[in-house]
Order: C-alpha cells, then structure tokens, then sequence
C-alpha cells in the first residue's frame, strides 16, 4: 500500500499547529526559567551565575599564550571585578528590620546601575554584596578611580527605608586580570581579600595586587620555571626615569624586573614575585637584579650618561646576606654607594622586623640611600620612622594617580610631601600619569616624579636614547 503523502502532509501540519504554540510557550518557560537563575529576585540585578558567564566571556581571550599585559610595563591592563560590601548594613536590618534591609539594597542597586557605565555589568551576589565586571580592559588605576567614584555616588546620599534617612558607606576590593586572576573564580577570591583589606584599614578602596599561590598546581609550575629563567636569559630588566619635579631634569632610572615567559608572555613582577618571595629562591633574583642593574649604570656611565640607579629589594631578603651581595654588585663595576639607592616597601619596616631595620641601618651606614617604597599604604605608624636613617619617601602611586580627581587623594599626597620635608627626607611622587598631576605636584614642592606622564619604563637601550635625544646638543 503506498503512502497517501497528502494525508501524512496534512496530518504533519496539523500535529505542528498544535504543537508550535506549546513549543514557544516552552522556549518562553525556558527563557525565563533561564532568566530567573540569572537574576537576584529582590534588586532584579543579576546574581553570581550571571556574572560568571558575562565574566567568562571577556576572560576567554586571556587563557592564551602571550599576556596582554604591555611588554614595557605599565601594570595589569584588563577587565575588572570590583566587590563592594555595604559597611553596617546589618545595623539596618537590626535596627529597622528586613524589609527596611530590603529597600536599601535594592536602591543601592539602581544607583550602582545609573553610575557603573556602558561597559559593566552590575550583579548581586547575596546579601549586602555587589559585584561589579568592568568588560572593556583596564588599568588597576582605572579599576580603583572608578571603584572610587561608585563609593562617591554611594556617598552622595539620598537612601531613605522607612522614611528613614540613611547615609550609606562600603568598601570595594578591585582585582584586575590577568594579574589578579585569569578566571572569575580567581578574581573574585582576590578582590575578597582586597575588600576585606580596604574594611580592615577603612581605605574604601583596595586593589589586589597579583599574586600566584604556591600551593596550585600553576604556582608550583612557575616556580619551576622561573628557577630557570635566570639560565636561560627569560629576565631582563626595564628601566623608568626619574624626573626632577622642577626642571623635568634626569635624575635616575629604577630598575623594574620583567621575566619572558616560555608560554605566557611577558610577566610582571606581581605576577611571580610574591611567590619567589615566599621561597629560597628570593636571594638568587634579587642578586640577579642588582648585579644587573648595577651593570648596566655602568655601561650607561661609560656611554656619557652618569646617574642613580634604583633597585626594590624585597622585605624577605632584608637581612645581612644582603649586604654581601651588595658589596658584589658595587666592587665588580666600581660603582660608588651613594648611587646605588635601595627601595624598600613601607611594610618592611614593622615594628618587630627587627633585623629588616638593622640591615637598613648598615646598608646607610655604607652609603647608600634608602628609600622608603610605597610610602602611606602600608599600616607603619609614623614612630617607626623615628630613628631610620633613610633618604627618601616614594609616595604610594594609588594616591598620586587619582590626586586631581579624588581631595583625599591630593590632602594625603600634600601630607605626605609635608611630613617627609619635616623629616629632611627627600619626596618622590610614583605614578604621575597627566600633565596636569605634574603641575600640582610641583606647585605641592615635590621634589622628584616618575610615571607615565614623564615616561614608561623602556628598555635599557630606549633608556639611552631617549637621554641622548634630550640633551642639548653641545655648541660645535
Ligand atoms: P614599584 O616599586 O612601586 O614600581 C613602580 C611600578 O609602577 C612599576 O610596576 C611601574 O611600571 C608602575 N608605574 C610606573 N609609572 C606608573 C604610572 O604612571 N601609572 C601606573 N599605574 N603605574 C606606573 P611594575 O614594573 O609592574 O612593578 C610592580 C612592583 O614590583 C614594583 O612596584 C616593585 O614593588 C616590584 N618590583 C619590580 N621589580 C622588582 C625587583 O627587581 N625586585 C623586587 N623585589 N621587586 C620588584
Ligand atoms: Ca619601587
Ligand atoms: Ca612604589
């Protein structure tokens, strides 16, 4: 018996009649049922599940070889997770009860959506927590101005419960990949520690700075590696002036360590050097370093270019084996102290590191400059300054970068310039990225500045060059 087509034809139209409706009506219950697992159903913003795939799909470009971080330095650069948490949300909903908690988160989310911008994605992710993903690539400077001005809206009022006036503060921990992380996972976990770090010291704002842990099958893989690249001539060094803030006069370079790596591309420092820090390993990458710089100042020396060179020693390595390498690094090149100047986190100088102190002291006592890194962000009460022989305070660059749009950010760095001329030490701004921060830390009577403005950190032979083609050319 053949088919009767038409009456299977037919049959086939009518069995899709009935069932096209049921199938959008099942694709409508899917998109919502798709929907709602995405959203938090008080604030309507959208939860942890969405933040993850919109994180993911700005992060894929990163898994790759080659990072994208710039060869030549500048930091991190791109997307962001800012983490805010409320500070005394829970007196609200102790005080005025849950619903009045209610009303609050969900007009803190309207305002976080009418100030994030174009390119984030604001989500809550339970309780008195937001989450905001910066999708365009940006700097941790950029990440922490912005995370600054969701605290200023926050700040700016106009949050009633109950009709209640409620003056509303939080604190943000920003994590920028691919330094913080290259996951959201990761990411999240690091701008954690920076929130909880910005509630500890009531900073507002505090970024992560990128760290690999050991204990991850990735640490330990770098660790490995890294032993290796000092052989195998993966690291080099770069080098950033330092400008006189009055004339714009060279006054030095810092030595800055950068490591090619097999697969990943160019690493910055906060990329493996907590984790070399936390073992042995230290000791040979800081000799590497010095012996390196100090040898090149010299070759820059014999070219006609005679100045300072600067080199970060860690806070682990500040101990007397120290100062062996030292008198290495400046016998082999007959290089004199005073232009060998050690910078030296504000951390390293905790009250009970003891023996950090005693190898400062013997450090000055050889002639050379000391130099205090990082100056205000780390937690140093001023008394422990008191009696350190050191040269010179470099201000944290988190409070020069953002000083022409945040006052505290400027009223911190006057400050500071105030208190180290009290002190005699010499001022050092880090992190001028603007014509216009040049001016007024000019105006403020800082005495040296370095940073973006005034040039990247560039290659030792870029460094050459570009002192060559700003000398005045000498009269024939
Ligand atoms: P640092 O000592 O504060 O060095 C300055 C950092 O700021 C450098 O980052 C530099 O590239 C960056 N920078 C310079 N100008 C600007 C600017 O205008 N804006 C912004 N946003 N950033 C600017 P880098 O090279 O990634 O180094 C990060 C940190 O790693 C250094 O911070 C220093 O603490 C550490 N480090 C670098 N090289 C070494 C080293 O050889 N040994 C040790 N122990 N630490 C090092
Ligand atoms: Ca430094
Ligand atoms: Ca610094």
């Amino acid at each position: 018996m053949g088919i009767d087509w038409i009456t299977v034809a037919t049959a086939a139209a009518a069995a899709l009649v009935l069932v096209a409706p049921l199938l959008a009506v099942m694709v409508r219950q899917h998109r919502r049922h798709a929907r709602a697992a995405r959203t938090d159903p008080l604030t309507g913003l959208g939860n942890r599940t969405l933040l993850a795939q919109a994180a993911e799909r700005v992060l894929g470009g990163l898994a790759g070889p080659g990072s994208p971080a710039d060869p030549h330095g500048d930091g991190t650069r791109g997307p962001a997770v800012l983490l805010l948490d409320l500070d005394g949300f829970k007196d609200v909903n102790d005080t005025l009860g849950h619903h009045a908690g209610d009303e609050l988160l969900t007009q803190v989310a309207r305002r976080l959506e009418a100030v994030a911008g174009a390119d984030a994605v604001v989500t809550r992710l339970g309780g008195d927590e937001f989450a905001v993903l910066l999708t365009a690539p940006v700097t941790t400077s950029q990440a922490v101005l912005h995370a600054k001005r969701l605290l200023a809206a926050l700040g700016a009022g106009g949050f009633t419960a109950r009709d209640i006036d409620l003056d509303i503060a939080g604190s943000i921990g920003v994590a920028v990949a691919p330094g913080a992380g290259r996951t959201v996972g990761d990411l999240l976990r690091r701008a954690d520690q920076a929130m909880y770090e910005a509630k500890r010291s009531r900073a507002g704002v505090c970024a992560a700075t990128a760290a690999l842990v050991p204990e991850t099958a990735d640490g330990l893989t770098t660790l490995a590696l890294l032993r290796g690249a000092m052989e195998h001539g993966q690291l080099s060094l770069v080098y950033q002036p330092v400008v006189e803030a009055g004339t714009g006069q060279l006054v030095g370079f810092e030595a800055l360590l950068r490591w090619q790596h097999p697969t990943r591309g160019v690493l910055l420092p906060a990329e493996f050097l907590p984790l070399a820090e936390r073992t042995s390993l230290i000791r040979p990458l800081t000799r590497w370093v010095l012996l390196t710089a100090v040898r090149q100042a010299a070759d820059w020396r014999r070219a006609g270019l005679d100045t300072s060179i600067a080199v970060n020693v860690s806070a682990s390595v500040l101990e007397p084996g120290l100062l062996g390498i030292v008198e290495e690094a400046l016998a082999l090149n007959s290089w004199p102290a005073e232009q060998l100047v050690l910078e030296v986190t504000e951390s390293a100088l905790a009250a009970d590191a003891q023996e950090a102190r005693e190898v400062i002291l013997a450090l000055s006592a050889r002639g050379l400059p000391v130099s205090i890194d990082d100056f205000g962000a780390g937690y140093t009460s001023l008394g422990q300054l008191r009696g350190l022989p050191v040269r010179q305070l470099k201000i944290d660059r988190q409070f020069v970068t953002c000083m022409l749009e945040a006052p505290d950010d400027a009223a911190i760095t006057a400050s500071i310039i105030d208190l180290g001329h009290r002190l005699g030490l010499r001022v050092v701004a880090e992190g001028v990225e603007s014509p216009g921060t040049t001016d007024r830390l000019r105006d403020l009577g800082c005495d040296h500045l370095q940073g973006f403005s005034i040039s990247r950190p560039v290659s030792a032979a870029a460094a050459l060059e570009a002192w060559r083609s700003a000398r005045p050319t000498p009269l024939p």
